[in-house]
């Protein structure tokens, strides 16, 4: 009796520990499942609200010089303010892609493909104007009410208008081919005039170009 009663006590006394120990193995296992879950929901937060995807759409290239003046051409501007914009960017939350980042010729409908495959936050146009009246200066945004992301186009082409710290810069509406196929919030802008002395001085020269371009990418942080 005394035998049996001291087996049973033992008997009794190993499943509750074997019951404590598989809850306590059960309670880290939901412990580390619930540490990787918050981390991975934090891992995509962060990745969700702070990352951002910008395309330079660099106008022009390859046989299309755009607008030409005095030796200048208006895609290689264009080339030169998107690099100057990507090589200031440092933030690593911000990735700029340039729609192309050599001299070579990019249809319409290539870029707009090419823009909307990678689904940017939005999308800078960048160009240079000409006119036969060299008087004629300033700056234009354009935006169209065609664009899938209007309100967005908006507030980019606004945001833009600020950050050139400009007297004649203007907003405009067009309803330009990437403007209206591109999905995503985008801006063209006609950043000068190449036959203005004065606006052609700040495309051409690298000082100039430095200024553009820190004034874009304000806005892109
Ligand atoms: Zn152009």
């Amino acid at each position: 009796m005394a035998l049996f009663s001291l087996t049973n006590v033992t008997t009794h006394s190993r499943r509750p520990l074997a019951i404590i120990i598989n809850k306590k193995q059960k309670t880290m296992k939901n412990l580390m499942k619930f540490i990787g879950l918050a981390f991975l929901t934090m891992t995509l937060a962060f990745t969700n609200v702070d990352k951002k995807t910008i395309v330079i759409d660099v106008g022009h290239g390859g046989q299309d010089n755009g607008t030409t003046v005095n030796g200048f051409d208006e895609k290689e501007i264009a080339l030169n303010i998107a690099n100057k914009i990507k090589e200031l960017n440092k933030n690593s939350n911000v990735v700029i892609i340039l729609s192309r980042d050599s001299d070579k010729f990019l249809s319409l409908s290539d870029r707009a493909n090419q823009i909307n495959s990678v689904k940017p936050d939005f999308v800078i146009s960048l160009h240079a104007n000409a006119t036969d009246n060299q008087k004629e200066n300033g700056k234009q945004i354009f935006v169209s009410d065609k664009n899938k992301q209007k309100e967005k186009s908006g507030d980019l082409a606004l945001k833009l208008f600020y950050s050139f710290k400009d007297r004649n810069v203007e907003i405009k509406k067009a309803d330009f081919y990437l403007l209206k196929n591109v999905e995503y919030p985008i801006a063209l802008v006609e950043l000068g005039y190449l036959t203005n002395e004065t606006d052609r001085e700040i495309l051409t020269t690298e000082k100039g170009q430095y200024k553009l371009a820190k004034s874009i990418l304000s806005v892109i942080k």
